[in-house]
């Protein structure tokens, strides 16, 4: 097409790009994607800011990894060599999971480095415990007065006085060897408001507890989300499920929401919350009434002759007896009544279901938060989903789905401390036999409950206060100084829960830190190096650095150092602590953050083979290049290590839920319904609120200083289809009460097809809050009074929305938005699923108009029903609470952070020594 006179004027004047450039022949340019690893330390390109002026800048680039989202996808900094600072951030293209491409996330992390509001001291408090008041000390004085009361709480016998309580994780065993040391049981993490309850669904067919789906191979991907791919592994995912879509692969999203994957997909199943289990074992029925499960792997992999033996011992042992028994078994859910508890046309379930049955072994499925730890009873969602794996035989399979434990490298540390000895019921309450992880969510109540105290409480990039439910009960907990003796909250940026701690040490972003990663985002297997990188940046300029605070902006720091320091400090020399921080290279001597990752790297199976040919060592080499990959790909790994669980095989039929008491759930079954399950709403008035998605722009806390995020998103309004507004008489930006169980908050209204009759929507991330007194997180903060009513009774109201304001960089004074949106979280009542143990997010709600007084972005919570309601939820475990042969819980389970063998075992009871080792889980909780 020809250009206009306009373009042609533009064009010379280096306004707008050559458009000739694309039609030229002869002399044609290809397009540079990325320099190549040997120009990274002399990088010379146009500084596109300066546009039309042609201006050169010099760089370094030095790889890491976002610490954005769990994913770990590569970063290159680009330190601007006239200043030494940080320009900005790209993709590395040699990083095999993210291979050069990120999220909105990764570059916005220079956003967060050069955040005019970051904690860039180490910080005491002054006054009570969460008024505000903080006064600057030195990481001397901050180590010192640590070290001291931990010291103290260990040399008083407690092994579960001192606690790590981990929301961001990603450092691969490093806190553990650390806790190890100390003698503490002492891990705590997110999980169960995470993944706890997929991860019980798919440990107990395999003990492997989260799946890798293999979506570029595939030819149906099949996602169970309400969070995920929009917010979970998102870029590595998203661009595997595009390429596995441009090989012909079908896309079936189910979420009661039309999110930004669901728009995309060949079926959107917008299913009733919970009826997800309902639906796959309809599609097990199909797959086994028409023949169409994969015959050589049912019945060599699965445990189908235990549930032979077990409930049908008068039959013969046959697999072609088994798979009749099974269609009589399974007659149950028909399409209809599948249908029925999804609320769907029943010709979807039927046509979909013909695709899923026909994928064979290139079945490709995943399911992370969303309806799994939606639910009461969520973890059956993905013990049915893998029941279609293991029918159609995808399990370990090109374009299948496998355990992520084959695609995860485990590093191997250079010193292994006991394990702890003793037990933290704090963490593991007995009733809670089958939790996958720590019930962390009830902390407050079991304190509460005079279940135990802390001594020294570490919150490591961590903010229940906000991101949980309930947090009127967290913010009681850290205020009461006899429940928590010391909070140290150990964060990048300031937060609703550091405005409740002792001490605020800052640590460092993706760019400032060590940490090393490696997660299962495809089919292979790779390891990545999180980097501080002006550190590597003044090793290439020649400069020794012994502690990465000397060359991270004022004094933030990073964990890894100040753990070894103050493990250091703690041993008075009659601990033996110091032993377990001891250099493996130079005898008698403290080891340094840099002998750590070579000892680890020189130990990356292939890694010293490929630095070699490059001339480097394997620490070397991950510096340079800031990612290795350990195997292209990890498909059938079955075939050579078997199946970790007690029987040796997929469980089809698990002995161990029948010992643990709960002997209905013995086989994948649909006998739990969900708490938001119509029959349990009342009628009309009640309706499901789902809470726990997010938008893409959004960590769940610590994107509210990342300007060009917030500046996309900044609201979370009420979703509600327009056959519900219509009944409410609600139109758009009307303000709607909503009414959990505990509390209510205001909200405004959002009329959209996108969202389920009968389900309201509100994205997590956003209502971020801090009182006048508080700092940090102006681009999405709104100013808020907390008071306290009486009677447990606390209201929040905000006082005023989001405001500019003038600082060293201007944006902060040009922002236009205003609205902050609603803390949501907070009014939630806790729900913990009694076998999974995780917390269940739906919540029932009322909607109604406010009242006078009551406006956008008020919440009230009463504490006292918050208290009731919980021991509700956890009368459910208790009731059910056994413990075979005196076990805690399986044995065979993983549990993070294991303590010694002994401590598996109630009061009076002790090790079997026929039953299996019990193994500790390396991979930190999500
Ligand atoms: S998906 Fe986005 S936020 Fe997550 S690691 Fe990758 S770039 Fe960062």
């Amino acid at each position: 097409m020809a250009k206009t006179f306009i373009e042609n004027i533009a064009q010379k004047l280096r306004i707008i790009p050559d458009l000739d450039r694309e039609h030229a022949s002869g002399n044609q340019q290809p397009l540079r994607k990325f320099p190549s690893a040997d120009e990274w330390h002399n990088f010379t390109e146009l500084d596109a800011n300066a546009w039309p002026l042609r201006l050169e800048r010099n760089y370094s680039l030095v790889p890491t990894t976002c610490f954005n989202c769990e994913s770990a996808c590569g970063l290159l900094a680009y330190v601007d060599k006239d200043n030494g600072e940080v320009a900005k951030f790209e993709g590395n293209p040699h990083h095999p999971g993210s291979r050069g491409r990120n999220c909105a996330k990764g570059p916005a992390t220079i956003n967060q480095i050069q955040d005019t509001e970051r904690i860039m001291h180490p910080l005491r408090r002054t006054g009570k415990r969460g008024e505000g008041g903080w006064e600057q000390i030195s990481w001397e004085e901050a180590l010192d007065e640590i070290a001291a009361k931990i010291r103290s709480s260990l040399k008083r016998g407690g092994v579960d006085k001192v606690v790590y309580h981990v929301g961001r994780p990603g450092h691969e065993g490093y806190a553990n060897r650390v806790l190890k040391a100390w003698g503490v049981d002492g891990h705590n993490s997110h999980t169960n408001i995470c993944s706890a309850g997929a991860r019980t669904g798919y440990s107990l067919w395999q003990k492997h507890d989260r799946p890798s789906p293999d979506h570029t191979n595939a030819k149906v991907i099949l996602l169970t989300s309400s969070h995920l791919e929009t917010g979970h592994y998102f870029n590595p995912h998203a661009q595997r499920i595009l390429e596995g879509m441009m090989e012909g692969a079908k896309l079936i999203v189910i979420d009661p929401r039309l999110s930004n994957t669901a728009a995309m997909a060949d079926h959107w199943l917008p299913t009733w919350p919970g009826g997800e289990t309902a639906l796959f074992l309809a599609w097990a029925k199909m797959i086994i009434e028409r023949g169409l499960y994969d015959r050589e792997f049912m019945e060599t992999q699965v445990n189908w002759d235990a549930w032979m033996r077990a409930v049908h011992p008068n039959e013969p042992c046959e697999f072609e007896r088994f798979i009749e028994l099974l269609g009589e078994e399974y007659a149950e859910y028909t399409p209809e009544f599948a249908a029925a508890e999804c609320r769907i046309p029943v010709e979807q379930v039927i046509e979909v279901g013909e695709v899923v049955a026909n994928a064979g072994t290139q079945l490709c499925t995943h399911v992370w938060r969303s309806a799994a730890i939606g639910n009461l009873g969520g973890w059956q969602v993905s013990r049915s989903l893998h029941f279609l794996n293991v029918l159609t035989g995808s399990v370990g399979t090109v374009g299948g789905t496998s355990p992520n434990s084959w695609s995860k490298f485990k590093p191997s540390l250079f010193d292994v401390p006991p394990d702890p000895d003793g037990w933290n019921e704090l963490h593991f309450p007995p009733e809670y036999t089958l939790s996958h992880y720590e019930m962390s969510h009830i902390l407050p109540h079991l304190v509460k409950d005079g279940r135990g105290t802390m001594d020294v409480y570490f919150t490591r990039v961590f903010n229940p206060v906000w991101t949980y439910p309930d947090g009127f009960s967290w913010i009681e907990m850290l205020e009461n100084e006899e429940a928590v003796g010391c909070h140290i909250a150990l964060t990048p940026t300031w937060n609703e829960t550091a405005f409740f701690a002792d001490y605020v040490l800052p640590m460092g972003h993706a760019s400032e830190r060590h940490d090393v990663n490696s997660y299962a985002t495809s089919s292979g297997k790779w390891v990545a190096f999180r980097q501080p990188v002006l550190r590597e940046y003044a090793r290439r300029e020649g400069r020794e650095v012994e502690f990465t605070h000397e060359v991270n902006p004022g004094q933030v720091w990073e964990e890894d150092e100040f753990w070894i320091e103050l493990s250091w400090r703690i041993d008075d020399g009659t601990m033996g602590i110091r032993e377990h921080f001891m250099s493996p290279y130079r005898e008698g001597e403290k080891i340094t953050v840099d002998e750590y990752y070579q000892y680890l790297f020189e130990r990356v199976p292939g890694l010293p083979e490929a630095a070699e040919k490059e001339g480097t060592n394997a620490l070397g080499y991950m510096r340079q290049h800031g990612a290795f990959l350990i195997e292209e790909a990890t498909y059938e790994k079955h075939k050579s290590e078997g199946w970790p669980t007690p029987s040796g095989k997929q469980e089809f039929y698990s002995e161990t839920m029948i010992e643990f008491g709960y002997p209905e759930h013995s086989i994948p079954h649909y006998r739990q319904k969900s708490h938001v399950h119509p029959e349990n709403l009342s009628g009309e008035d009640e309706y499901c609120l789902l809470p726990n998605f997010r938008l893409p722009q959004h960590i769940h806390s610590r994107s509210a200083n990342a300007k060009w995020l917030v500046e996309i998103a900044h609201r979370n309004p009420i979703w509600i289809h327009p056959k519900d507004a219509r009944k409410l008489g609600v139109a758009e930006g009307d303000l709607l009460k909503i009414e959990t169980e505990i509390g209510w908050f205001v909200d405004k209204v959002w009329v959209t097809e996108g969202i389920k009759p009968g389900v309201v929507g509100c994205s997590h991330h956003i209502g971020r809050w801090r009182r006048k007194q508080d700092r940090g997180n102006r681009f999405l903060t709104n100013t808020v009074v907390i008071e306290d009513q009486g009677n447990g009774k606390m209201r929040m109201k905000t006082v005023s929305g989001v405001e500019p304001w003038k600082s060293d960089d201007p944006d902060t004074n040009r922002i236009w938005w205003r609205d902050g949106g609603v803390h949501q979280n907070i009014t939630h009542a806790v729900q913990p699923d009694p076998i999974s143990g995780a917390h269940c997010w739906l919540q029932k709600v009322r909607l109604s108009r406010p009242g006078p007084g009551e406006d956008y972005g008020d919440i009230e919570v009463d504490r006292e029903k918050s208290f009731e309601y919980y021991k509700r939820w956890n009368e459910w475990a208790k009731n059910r609470e056994t413990h075979p042969r005196g076990e805690r819980r399986p044995l065979w389970m993983k549990r993070p952070l294991a303590p010694r063998k002994e401590h598996f075992y109630m009061p009076g009871f002790g090790p079997d020594s026929t039953g299996p080792d019990v193994v500790s889980q390396t991979d930190e909780g999500e």
